[in-house]
């Protein structure tokens, strides 16, 4: 094993630091890295299990020109030839980049200056703008830069945390974790705000189920009351902020308590509540993610919460700020380039005097002088036939973008569709020309910057496999094509860090806080030993904000009009994050033990709507919204609210023929910032009738399976599949079963068909088909796949030991595979009354603490059936 590698962790904005000891070509044991400042050593359930997914498996390792292996010269040639001729003809808006959140910002930086600096367009944007650029909209509105003025240590310091649209539970657990240390140490206060009543509120003091997108409602209302009772710190506003004149008298109307409560559809009691503890505590901390960006008002909404921390003079101070933290492990590094098409680079926008600043920095004339395509715009575009020519880097907007259908027949249509990923098919790769292999996590070496500003080092663990190359080297070789060699003449990751460090301080003149110009000239040594650091210090401090008055803003804004359900569509649909799931799921999906947490994409809805729709737990159903449709199981869920369904955004045509959320939301967007909408697609919902359930659990992955349902999940040494659908099953037997020695069961009365299939005296794959739904629990089968020996012909056909071992239900804890019956008994039967008594016993929620919240609500059920 070597001696451990310091590295940042390849998933969410928290940026954890990771000790990764390498302990074979491709392998790798994973911990915590203790000096980390975002987590001291504690990582999530997918940190954990990063080691699970750097295998080979799923990779492109070559470049392809239409599908066949081509030589890097040959497409880089190609790619140079097909942009240069594309602007010779069309112009330099032509041409677009789509780049992504999980670049470093050596990268990033790079694809930027090749596309606003040389190519002469700003038509470069991130799928960042679907998850944070409301929060960029809102903090250029409100401080006159894009700057996070807070730090996980406020969390530590704070004496009440408002969560804002956010289940951080699931999507930040480490900073989730870090919240319950502070409750568990110094009694923090907990208020939850959102529509869902998700594991996040399960520690809670409090939780406002709010109607979506009524945020700017409350915080208008808190800020009304803020002024009634004397909160407002006038001082502060004299010295800092910018009061527009209007503006306390356009917050009187609809901001009393009753009013709000009306709109928000909360108590008022609890309204009441919420303000209290607001009034009671001046450390406050309102986190917030895509609950509040995400939505068609969410730059208001940004703004309705920083309004209410500068009216009070809470911000700049340790534990007291608003905190926009971030979904992707470099959204942070892509801001500070400019990755976005609406601003330039260094947090620079486009006025006439940084576009020049620019140009002279970067040796050109050909600066972008306006903004480009924000990204749903520039797929309509490319639909619109304008944009000729797309570079999409290490990411899949096939999947991810908002009404996905239209996006895949805009790059169907494109005449020209550059993929550079890790991976070799992707639902957006699939409409690539030309396809080059990028280098995936453990191979990739440069810097990220995470939600509070830490800039990190991520470093190399393997050698590059293949012909796999970084992206930075992928795109400085294109640019150098196209005729601009001496302004992409890097070497190393080193070379561009140091420029990138010198644009942020070049005639800065304290005029912007990004400004990281102490590494312009940091040595290789030096940046190959980088520790974390935060830049911009303890940012808004002194009262001074980066506007050229030096004063922050205060924005007068109006709850806008709720719509009203529709007849057609009278639901509501939301969307988001699973607990164990990354994104498309193209490296969380390897791994067994992430697999294990959801197997299947849900749509969650409310018992009283599945009950007036005929809907029960299980069942297989059809949401569909003007957009599109697409097909998930049902789960009854009561912390939804009613007319409210959500569904998750990971699952792609690789995993399943259904789940697919991304068809379902409109390109509808917040007119500040170009962020879609994705939280409020009206939509419907109808059952499905299936003639027949069953699953396969299998070592090698069978072709294209033709049923109505099907599902996909990792297991160890194998695969589980999910199946439904109408018709004879019995073809499946034959399209699925691979060769080997069959044994087999038929109930004809029970409508049951059991088939497993041995060889080499290991069970190779077993196909259970019920037409009643009956079917038995998979645990136990699926670990036969990795035993030596296969179980004998009766136990694979009764789907059990002869000894029969407990059933331990759903896992709950995936690090030491601990299942929920398991834990409720224990709890039931020892009397366990806490998460550390769980853990004690069965050693659940232990290690890296994902599933405590999960724990914590099991307690309360067998509290509650106890009572009952
Ligand atoms: S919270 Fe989890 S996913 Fe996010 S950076 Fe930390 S370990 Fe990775």
């Amino acid at each position: 094993m070597s001696e451990a590698i310091r590295t940042t962790c390849a998933y969410c904005g928290v940026g954890c630091g990771v000790a990764a000891s390498v302990t074979g070509e491709r392998t790798v044991a994973i911990a915590g890295d203790p000096d980390h400042p975002a987590n001291r050593g504690r990582l999530c359930s997918k940190g954990t299990h990063l080691g699970e997914t750097v295998g080979l498996e799923g990779r492109l390792l070559h470049p392809e020109i239409g599908r066949k292996r081509a030589r890097w010269d040959k497409a880089l040639d190609l790619v140079a030839k097909r942009f240069r001729d594309t602007i010779a003809q069309h112009g330099p808006d032509s041409i677009a980049f789509y780049v992504s959140g999980q670049l470093l910002t050596e990268d990033y930086y790079v694809a930027n200056k090749l596309m606003k600096g040389f190519i002469g367009s700003a038509n470069i944007d991130t799928n960042s703008r679907l998850c944070m650029s409301s929060a960029v909209a809102g903090h250029m509105r409100a401080f006159g830069e894009d700057v996070v003025p807070a730090s996980y240590d406020d969390l530590d310091a704070a004496d009440l945390i408002i969560l804002v649209g956010s289940n951080t539970a699931w999507c930040h657990p480490v900073v989730y974790q870090r919240i319950m240390a502070a409750r568990a140490a110094r009694g923090t206060k907990l208020v939850v705000v959102d529509p869902r009543r998700t594991e996040t509120c399960e520690d809670a003091d409090l939780h406002l189920a709010i109607r979506p997108g009524t945020d700017v409602a409350l915080f208008n209302g808190l800020l009304a009351h803020c002024r009634e009772t004397g909160l407002i710190d006038q001082a502060y506003l004299s010295r800092s902020v910018d009061v527009p004149d209007d503006f306390w008298d356009g917050l009187g109307e609809g901001s009393d308590l009753w009013s709000v409560a009306r709109t928000c559809d909360v108590q008022a009691a609890d309204l009441r509540r919420f303000f209290d503890l607001f009034a009671a505590n001046p450390r406050t901390v309102t986190m917030f993610s895509q609950g509040v960006n995400q939505s068609l008002r969410g730059t208001d909404q940004v703004n309705a919460i920083t309004n209410v921390h500068l009216a009070t003079g809470r911000i700049g101070k340790p534990g007291a700020a608003p905190f926009s933290i971030t979904g992707q492990p470099n959204a942070m590094g892509g801001r500070e380039v400019g990755g976005l098409a609406s601003t330039l680079a260094a947090h620079m926008d486009f006025a006439a005097e940084h576009v020049a600043r620019v140009g002279r920095f970067w040796g050109t004339q050909s600066v972008a002088i306006k903004p480009g395509l924000k990204a749903v715009d520039l797929f309509r575009s490319i639909g619109e036939g304008r944009i000729k020519a797309l570079w999409v880097m290490a990411t899949n907007p096939a999947v991810s973008m908002p009404d996905a259908g239209a996006v895949r027949e805009a790059l169907a249509a494109c005449p020209f569709v550059v993929v550079s990923d890790c991976i070799a098919d992707t639902d957006t790769s699939r409409f690539a020309h030309v396809k080059l292999p990028a280098a995936g996590w453990g191979e990739k070496d440069g810097t990220v910057t995470n939600s509070e500003r830490v800039i990190s080092r991520q470093r190399q663990l393997f050698a590059l496999p293949g012909e796999a190359r970084p992206d930075w080297w992928i795109i400085k070789e294109v640019g150098r094509r196209m005729g601009w060699v001496g302004e992409f003449a890097y070497d190393r990751p080193v070379d561009i860090y140091r420029e990138h460090a010198r644009l942020s301080a070049y005639q800065n003149d304290g005029k912007r806080l990004f400004d990281i110009g102490n590494h312009g000239a940091i040595s290789n040594p030096d940046y190959a030993a980088m520790a974390p650091w935060r830049w911009g210090g303890a940012p808004f401090a002194d009262g001074r904000f980066s506007t050229l008055s030096g004063r922050a803003k205060l924005v007068p804004l109006k709850q806008a009009p709720l719509q009203a359900p529709l007849s057609r569509w009278p639901m509501t649909l939301n969307t988001g994050r699973y607990r164990d799931q990354w994104h498309t799921m193209t490296r969380t999906g390897l791994s067994p033990k992430l697999s294990t947490h959801r197997r299947e994409p849900l749509v969650d809805i409310h018992p009283d709507d599945a009950e007036a729709l005929t809907v029960a737990e299980g069942d297989l159903v059809r949401v569909s919204t003007p957009q599109g449709e697409s097909v998930f199981r049902a789960t009854l869920n009561d912390g939804q609210r009613q007319g409210e369904i959500f569904t998750p955004i990971h699952w792609t045509d690789q995993q399943s023929t259904g789940g697919r959320t991304g068809l379902l939301p409109r390109s509808l967007v917040d007119p500040h910032s170009g962020q879609p909408g994705f939280k409020s697609t009206p939509a419907k919902i109808e059952r499905l009738s299936v003639e027949w359930r069953g699953f396969l659990i299998t070592r090698e992955e069978p072709g294209p399976i033709k049923a109505l349902w099907a599902t996909r999940a990792r297991v160890p040494q194998g695969w589980l599949f999910e199946l439904a659908g109408n018709g004879d099953p019995a073809r499946l037997v034959r399209q699925l079963l691979p060769k080997g020695e069959h044994v087999e069961t038929s109930d004809a009365a029970r409508g049951q068909m059991r088939h497993a299939v041995v060889r080499d005296g290991t069970l190779r794959a077993a196909l259970y088909l019920s037409r009643t739904g009956s079917l038995p629990a998979r645990d136990w089968l699926i670990g036969q796949l990795a035993s030596a020996e296969a179980p004998s012909a009766i136990e694979l056909l009764a789907v059990r030991p002869a000894t029969p071992a407990p059933d331990r239900g759903a896992i709950v804890c995936v690090c030491f595979d601990v299942g929920m019956k398991t834990i409720t008994a224990a709890i039931a039967a020892q009397a366990l009354t806490s998460v550390e008594a769980v853990g004690a016993a069965l050693s659940a929620g232990t290690n890296c603490g994902s599933c405590r919240p999960a724990i914590q609500r099991l307690i309360g059920t067998v509290k509650e059936t106890a009572h009952g």
